[in-house]
Order: structure tokens, then sequence, then C-alpha cells
């Protein structure tokens, strides 16, 4: 039976760790950690995305703010409420959820975010710094895989990596950090995407599998190697009236084909998403003068 890897009890590890960090070093530091999450219209899923940061900050003993504003907001409005932000010396931290609605450039906004509040790490100078490799923050998602593989024993090091998607905000960062020297790098990576041919055959060459796409179970068992180890990134909601909600999360990974052959697997909920909100916390932490904690190992 495949290990799960579980960001869920990780995370909440991480963010007791991100808490005591904080009381620590309170006094010394003088500053509350505060975040500013903005939002554009009401795409659900960016409101739970928020929900889930929120909650993350208030546990931390964290400042937040969601700065909602309406789906018509101009490029103009948008840019104003984002240089007030980054003019406010309380907050510490701000973010701008994407998808922004069709109408707003989200490059031209990431740019206008004051880079040493740019906790998602979208800034062109933050890609930057952490393309030659002295990073100010971590971008969240790719950083939150890393920290799964790395606690459960999985060090990247030295393995042929295969990442599913060359987004920005996934696939093409964790391509670089997993490629770096030092900690959580040294892997060979090759990158697949929508103009790759024999997917499933070069998959079956990896000993870690990621696959960032969108696609639901778009990985099947047959396309792994036994003993791989997979980080499904993925998050498609597929309707389903059993649930109250009225939809349920899969991965990008056939779960049930897959997980018999494998040595370890992040499953979809509770593997990268949690994760991913504890790295955003730690990054907050970081904006703010704290130091980062150096993250337990597995008791
Ligand atoms: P995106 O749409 O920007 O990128 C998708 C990538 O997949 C593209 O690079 C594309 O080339 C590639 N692709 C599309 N179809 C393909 C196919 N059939 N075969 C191979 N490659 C294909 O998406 P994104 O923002 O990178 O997000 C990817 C997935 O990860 C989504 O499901 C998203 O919800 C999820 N996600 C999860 C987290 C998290 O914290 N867990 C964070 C960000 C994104």
């Amino acid at each position: 039976m495949a290990v799960i890897l579980d960001g869920k009890t990780l995370a909440e590890q991480f963010r007791r760790e991100i808490k005591a960090q904080f009381e620590n070093e309170r006094e010394r530091v003088g500053r509350l950690p505060f975040l500013t999450a903005m939002q554009v219209g009401d795409n659900l899923p960016s409101t739970v995305y928020i929900r889930a940061k929120e909650r993350a900050c208030a546990e931390a003993g964290f400042g937040f703010k969601h700065l909602r504003l309406p789906e018509d907001t101009t490029m103009d409005q948008l840019k104003q409420a984002v240089r007030e932000v980054n003019q406010d010396s309380t907050v510490t931290g701000m973010l701008v959820q994407s998808p922004l609605p069709g109408h707003l450039d989200e490059l031209e906004v990431q740019k206008m975010v004051a880079p040493e509040k740019d906790v998602d790490c979208f800034h062109p100078e933050n890609v930057g710094l952490l393309y030659i490799g002295k990073p100010r923050f971590q971008p969240c998602t790719a950083q939150a895989i890393i920290e799964l593989l790395l606690h459960y024993g999985f060090d990247p090091a030295g393995k042929r990596v295969v990442i599913i998607g060359r987004s920005v905000i996934v696939g093409r960062p964790l391509a670089l950090m997993m490629m770096l020297k030092g900690r959580g790098g040294d892997a060979t990576v090759t990158v697949a995407h929508s103009r790759t041919p024999n997917l499933a055959e070069l998959v079956r060459q990896a000993d870690i599998v990621i696959p960032a796409v969108g696609v639901p179970e778009l990985v099947r068992g047959s396309w792994v190697k036994e003993g791989a180890v997979v980080v499904d990134v993925g998050i498609n909601r597929l309707p389903d009236s059993n649930q109250k909600k009225g939809y349920r999360l899969v991965g990008d990974v056939a779960f049930a084909e897959v997980e018999p052959r494998v040595a370890a697997i992040a499953p979809v909920p509770g593997g990268v998403g949690p994760m991913t909100v504890a790295i955003l916390c730690a990054n907050l932490l970081k904006a703010s003068g704290y130091h980062l904690p150096v993250w337990s190992k597995q008791s």
C-alpha cells in the first residue's frame, strides 16, 4: 500500500511551528503579520481559497483583511486599490487572488504589488530572484510540493522528475526549484505540457510524477512506474448531487488505479492544497521581519 503524503496533517504542524516562531519573536520584531487578500468579483473557488487563508491567519494570530472589489472594477481602480495597500504600513503582505475577470491584466497588477509584500511571489523582481537562486519568497504551491516530498523522505535530489503543466503559478517555478542546487532541488526535471507527445511513455520513466494540469484523472494507473512517487496538484470540481456542496473534488490522477502501484501519493483533497496555505503563512511571517521556522522532521 502506498504511503499517503498527508498534506492536511503536515500543514497543521507547519502552521503550529509558524505560530510558535511568531510568538517567540514578536517582542523583538514588534510587528503584527497582516495579510490583505484582494478579490475582484465573486468567483466561488477564489472565495473558498481566500477563506482558507483567512482561517490560517486567524489561527496563527495574524491580521487579515478580505478586500472585495466589484466584478466591473476598472484597471485604474484596481491599481489604485493596490497602491493604497502598498502604502499602508500596517499591511505586511498582500495578494491579488487569481483569476481576475477577463478585462483586467493580471501581470500589470502583479507588477504593481510592492515586491517586499508580494507573498505569492508573482512580482517579476521576486521571480527574477528565484531564477538566480536567491529567492525572497517561495512560490507557495511549488514549495508546498517540495516540503511534502522532503518531509516524507522522498528527496528529489538525483531523481528523475516529470512535471505535467508549465504554468507560471505551478509548473514553471517548480521545475526551476527542483532543478536548482540545494535543499529540495538537484533533480533531473522534465516538463510536459499540452503539446507533449507520448505523455504516458514519458511519465512511466519518472521516479516522481507531479501533474498540475486541471484535467480530472488524466494520469492513469498504466502510466506510472511501479514504486514511483506521485504528487497530485490538480483541483477539479465534478458535479455531484450526493454532496452537500453539489460537487466533489478530484485531482489529475486516477487515484484508485495509481495508488496500488506507487510508493507514495499525495491525494486530492488533503495533499498539496493545505500545504500551499501553510507556505503562504510562512511567506507572510518572513515579509513581516520574522525568521522562518526550521521545519521539524516527521514525528
Ligand atoms: P493552467 O491552466 O495555468 O496550466 C495547465 C497546464 O497544463 C498548462 O501548462 C498546459 O500546457 C498543461 N496541459 C493542459 N492539458 C494538458 C494535457 N492534456 N496534457 C498535458 N499537459 C496539459 O493551470 P494551473 O494554474 O497551473 O493549475 C493546474 C491545476 O492545479 C488546476 O487543477 C488547479 O486548480 C490546480 N492548482 C492547485 C493548487 C494547490 O494549491 N493545490 C494551486 C494552483 C493550482
